[in-house]
């Protein structure tokens, strides 16, 4: 069967159905490991392993913490290296009070208006339950890969993947296993999310920006509040953060966002001129850049305050003071880096810098690689209008734990998102359509099948 027919050929009704019964069993995750029911864990596993009897009975099968599962489909004694294909069947709660904001229940899997819907069925139980619709199906057509295909299905990475991606990581280090290419979530096709941009963009990440945690102390005598020094500690911390901000990290142009400009040049109504030659006029536009959010994003690493605290009593001054702050850390800075320039713009200031969770931004992937041009092919395939664009991660994902194993690592799923469905992640109303459903399946099918 050639390639093509193979993938006419699988069953969407009955895959439509698996995903709705995935989103149906609520595997939330919560930073406070005590609160996840792991029963329903087990659950969605022994739904896998029923749904894919297939997969069960030709590929050899681990669980990394009891929870994240590693199936490994072999070649016959092939000596290419093997492919990895990633997901995660964890997902965010659903909000407080939200629930009412929903048109179909969020657990419910409804199947509606040529949608389904529910939590995970954009982030990432499509994901999953695709790469095994697409796996199971070309075990029952007799399909034999020419190299290993592994699949790793984290259960933690809304909350940091440290128990399954990481440690699945650390076995494939420990194995001297490495992969020819890394697939995970990240990009998609996006339509309308750009102003100015006149096709589609299939965007690939080919990099992630660290993100790291700091909490900043300042401490001081205290004392009775009718005597007050100049400034208290919470004024301290308030001066610390105002230098911050007005002083932000240097703008720098890295590989993975000027490609990306440097791509969609051709298709930008206003700016191709200026985008076409970014490396020369980056110096002049960096201040505009930084004007939105998002490119200001792609060009510095960010320091956010997120959270402070300090004092007791309204009348005590405080002898203690905090804040903490989220950085996002672009290639080429480090934490350390970062911390530094924390120092430098709040000279003569007393403080103390704690690093809770340090994360260095990832290697950057390259888009002269073999499986970058297989990717863009594929993709082309199914969807013949989209431009296929780089770009830098500014979420993080899991498959960054998988450096160590791996050069090629591409952020993708083979999903139209429109800026109200991006808007649905983590949020309420969260669906996916049958038809980016079905072109998720057909996507794996063709990589498999080339591989
Ligand atoms: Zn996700």
């Amino acid at each position: 069967m050639s390639d093509s027919n193979i993938e006419k050929s699988f069953d969407l009704n009955s895959a439509v159905q698996h995903l709705a019964d995935s989103i149906k069993i609520k595997t939330i995750s919560y930073p406070d490991h005590e609160k996840m029911d792991f029963k329903l864990f087990d659950e969605f596993l022994l739904f896998l392993e029923n749904t894919y009897p297939n997969i069960k009975k030709a590929c050899k099968k681990e669980l990394v913490n009891g929870y994240c599962p590693i199936y490994i489909w072999e070649s016959q004694g092939n000596s290419n290296k093997p492919v990895l294909l990633l997901g995660h069947y964890d997902v965010v709660p659903i909000e407080k009070d939200s629930e009412a904001d929903w048109e179909e229940a969020p657990f419910s899997g409804t199947i509606k208006d040529d949608h389904i819907w529910g939590r995970g069925s954009l982030d990432d139980k499509n994901q999953v339950i695709a790469v095994m619709e697409a796996v199971e199906h070309l075990i029952s057509n007799g399909f034999k890969p020419e190299r290993d295909i592994y699949m790793v299905f984290g259960f933690d990475e809304e909350i940091g993947g440290m128990r399954g991606a990481e440690e699945a990581a650390r076995i494939f280090r420990e194995r001297n296993i490495e992969f020819e290419c890394v697939i995970d979530e990240g990009g998609c096709i996006i339509t309308d999310m750009l102003e100015g941009l006149t096709v589609p963009a299939a965007i690939i990440g080919i990099a992630e920006k660290g993100s790291t945690n700091i909490k900043i102390t300042v401490e001081d005598k205290g004392g009775h509040s009718s005597m007050p020094p100049g400034s208290t500690a919470i004024g301290t911390i308030a001066r610390i953060i105002s230098n911050v901000e007005n002083n932000p990290m240097p703008a720098r142009l890295t590989m993975p966002v000027k490609e990306m400009l440097k791509t969609m040049a051709p298709y930008m109504k206003e700016k191709k001129f200026v985008l076409k030659n970014i490396d020369r006029l980056f110096p002049i536009i960096s201040s505009m850049l930084a004007k939105s959010p998002l490119t200001n994003a792609l060009i510095r690493t960010t320091i956010a305050f997120t959270m402070n605290g300090g004092g007791d009593a309204p009348n005590v001054l405080p002898q203690k003071a905090w804040t903490v702050a989220n950085l996002r850390v672009l290639q080429g800075d480090s934490v350390d880096s970062t911390l530094e320039h924390i120092k430098k713009v709040n000279p003569g200031i007393n403080f103390q810098i704690e690093k809770m969770l340090a994360e260095e931004p990832s290697e950057i992937s390259s888009i002269d690689s073999e499986p970058y041009k297989i990717l863009g092919s594929i993709i082309n395939g199914i969807y013949p209008e989209a431009v296929i664009v780089p770009y830098l991660m500014i979420g993080g994902t899991d498959s960054r734990k998988y450096l160590g194993s791996c050069k090629n690592i591409y952020r993708f799923s083979a999903v139209i998102l429109t800026k109200k469905d991006n808007a649905s992640i983590h949020s309420s109303n969260e669906r996916i359509s049958i038809i980016n459903f079905s072109n998720m399946i057909c996507f794996y099918i063709r990589f498999l099948s080339l591989n």
